[in-house]
């Protein structure tokens, strides 16, 4: 497997912060994986890429890079509700983060 670059890292470490809220959507562990769906905080992202999550099942398994996948989970600060993936831009600062349903009723 090849190891992600330095910038892969640095962008895996700017969506993935430290007590950021994360699902998993899939684990290649045979052994003990976390089942697809389940909840976790990042605790880490270390300089392999590997994304280290506290699951809510107790959990620490990590979610490895290009193998595993999980993805963010944000709170829209307009509607409180939960959205996954990326945000967009509020028109209004260009900077907010909020989900896409609030940016296209705006
Ligand atoms: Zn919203």
């Amino acid at each position: 497997m090849k190891n992600p670059s330095r910038e892969e890292i640095e962008r895996l470490k700017e969506e993935y912060p430290e007590g950021c809220t994360v699902e998993l959507i899939e684990m290649n562990d045979p052994y003990h994986p976390v089942p697809s769906g389940t909840r976790g905080k990042v605790t880490d992202v270390d300089d392999m890429g590997t994304i280290h999550v506290r699951w809510s099942t107790g959990s620490s398994l990590g979610v490895a890079y290009g193998e595993d996948s999980c993805v963010r989970i944000r709170t829209c600060p307009i509607c409180k509700k939960e959205y996954k993936g990326r945000p967009a831009l509020s028109r209004v600062d260009s900077k907010t983060e909020i989900c896409s349903e609030c940016y296209l009723n705006k």
